[in-house]
């Protein structure tokens, strides 16, 4: 039957293949002993966890969608059974208690004996039901860790078809896919500028958030379509529609293939205002991509994601090695390397998250002032590799002044050290911050007075102008790159360092936007840097804009602050 289900597209393009619904990397759960008095305190977080999952379960059951297909509702009753039998929901309480072990190992043994017992079966029907034991389990296992975390597939040469469907993926799971060719993926948790929506942007392939349940509603190896401009997934589509989204699939590649014409042509308006497009990179292997689509330089190297997936941390010798192969690779073109932002949901293996709001708290700069020694061997690295090209450093995440007194101090320090062993290094290497914080765009002064340049991160802008955790699907609605106050942050930015006469990009996912490449185009942005499926798009836009005309309308938007009238007058921008 077919049917269809809604989320946030994050990638545009369509995608038509078949399911592969991914499973939990780690089920394989570590073992430790729990110490008497805390068995109590073991128990009841499993109990918790149980909780947790049924009353999931139940809300699920009670929001099942007009559209979703009948047998839903049984799916969902046969997880809550499974759930319930005292296999999974009771012995591993008695597991605990007995072995004096953590709930996780005491679930996966007893996961690991129910999965034995199914094998058995001669019923091929109830032996596919081993897979809905996996799930519920998964379920369970994620309450307890609260760490989601997904393996992809070996590469194979059929996953040019395949649709990974998750339920949920972390931006660590996703930068893997870089070595794949998957044709979509799909997940129901995330938001459209969480890591997991940022990294899918750069895969360059059709993709999908917030779909809610499609991995309860998606069966293994179905059909399936992936309209990722509209966020749209159709399952098992008829012949009638699939035909006609295998045209515009083709009108699609045919439109991208015209784009490519425009690589080489300076991104000039029609009233001869010039502007440069950056790309946005994670792996050193994206710098092929930003050259094929004509970057005019590297303005994010998001260089945490050298950190992640691996057991300890990159030393010095191998991020040189990338961030010398970066600044090769692009040739004497500028390389902005963001030093890394690790923590709220980019973890390092081993480094679990216990905070309660992992967003406000150790992350990016935060972290690496009280791991100095670590920022130190990264800070070499960088300064190392300036020798070999034009590197500037980014430090994200600045909030006030002494974070930035400290880096530029330890970065003093990192040069002195690579004097002494009378390593080269660029002297006029420059250090730019990352404006991502409403208290540094209001108190911009602190930064245009001790840096070279400025980048603004409007992912995070966003996120701590209006409090919406950039992860967290319930709330992704809420997320809006016109909200008077964003617009008035992001005016008050470029005119502050425009006195100042500092230079200042922007890197977040509104600069790959087209609906908002003239509104930032008009406010004053000259250097957008995003990931590189989107710059022969937005340099199309901006060649067929006039900064003349739009101006006037821009200043009305800031004066605007119905979200209706904020619409139109975007609207009429783009026209
Ligand atoms: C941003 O916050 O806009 C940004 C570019 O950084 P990241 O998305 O990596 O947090
Ligand atoms: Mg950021």
């Amino acid at each position: 039957m077919s049917f269809t289900i809604h989320g946030i597209g994050v990638s545009g393009g369509i995608a038509i293949g078949h399911a592969h619904l991914v499973s939990r990397a780690k089920l394989e759960a570590a073992h430790y002993v729990v110490p008497a008095p805390q068995v109590p305190d073991e128990s009841a977080r499993f109990d918790a966890a149980i909780r947790a999952v049924r009353s999931e379960l139940e809300q699920l059951r009670a929001n099942v969608p007009a559209t979703a297909p009948a047998e839903f509702t049984a799916f969902i009753n046969l997880h809550l059974m499974i759930l319930d039998d005292s296999t999974l929901s009771v012995a591993p309480r008695k597991i605990i208690e007995s072995e004096q072990c953590n709930a996780e190992w005491a679930l996966k043994v007893q996961m690991d004996a129910l999965l034995a017992q199914f094998d058995e079966i001669e019923d091929g029907y109830l032996r596919e039901r081993k897979a809905d034991v996996i799930q519920v389990v998964e379920r369970i296992m994620k309450t307890l860790s609260g760490q989601p975390g997904y393996l992809p597939p070996a590469p194979s040469d059929a996953e040019h078809s395949l649709i990974l469907v998750a339920h949920d993926l972390s931006p660590a799971d996703v930068v893997q896919f870089k070595q794949h060719h998957f044709a979509s993926f799909i997940t129901d948790l995330g938001g459209a500028t969480s890591h997991t929506a940022v990294v899918a942007r750069s895969l360059n392939i059709p993709s999908i958030v917030a779909l809610h349940n499609g991995r309860q509603l998606i069966r293994e190896n179905e059909l399936i379509i992936v309209d990722g401009t509209q966020g749209v997934v159709i399952v098992d589509p008829d012949r009638q529609v699939l035909a006609e989204y295998q045209l515009r699939q083709h009108q699609f590649e045919i439109e991208r293939q015209k784009l490519k014409r425009l690589r080489n042509t300076r991104a000039v308006t029609l009233d001869g205002v010039e502007v440069e497009l950056h790309a946005n990179i994670e792996l050193p292997g994206d710098v092929v991509e930003a050259r094929e689509n004509g970057a005019m330089g590297i303005g994010l190297f998001r260089t945490e994601f050298l950190f992640l997936n691996r057991d300890g941390l990159p030393d010095e010798k191998e991020q040189f090695a990338a961030y010398r192969k970066v600044a090769e690779d692009m040739g004497g073109l500028p390389v902005t390397i963001r030093t890394y932002d690790l923590g709220a949901d980019k973890q390092t293996d081993g480094a679990q998250g216990m905070t309660v709001n992992p967003a406000l708290g150790l992350r990016a700069i935060r972290l690496c002032l009280v791991e100095p020694q670590r920022f130190l061997i990264q800070l070499r690295a960088m300064l190392r590799a300036s020798h070999y090209g034009k590197i500037n450093i980014l430090i994200p995440m600045l909030m006030n002044a002494a974070e930035v007194d400290q880096a530029l101090q330890l970065i003093r320090q990192a040069k002195s050290s690579l004097d002494e062993e009378g390593v080269p290094y660029d002297r006029d290497i420059t250090v730019g911050g990352m404006i991502e914080v409403p208290a540094a765009a209001l108190a911009l002064g602190i930064f245009t007075r001790k840096l070279d340049f400025l980048s603004i991160g409007t992912n995070d802008l966003i996120q701590y102008t209006l409090a919406i955790d950039r992860t967290d699907d319930t709330v992704a609605h809420l997320y809006d790159p016109l909200h008077p106050a964003v617009l008035s942050l992001l005016a008050h930015i470029f005119k502050a360092a425009n006195k100042a006469k500092i230079p200042v990009a922007l890197c977040g996912e509104m600069a790959g936007d087209v609906a908002l490449t003239r509104l930032l185009l008009a406010l004053g942005l000259r250097q957008y840097s995003m990931h590189s499926a989107h710059l022969l798009d937005v340099k199309q836009y901006i060649l067929k804009s006039s900064l003349r005309k739009i101006k006037p309308l821009v200043q009305k938007m800031l004066r605007a602050h119905d979200p209706e009238k904020l619409r139109a007058l975007l609207g009429r921008i783009n026209a």
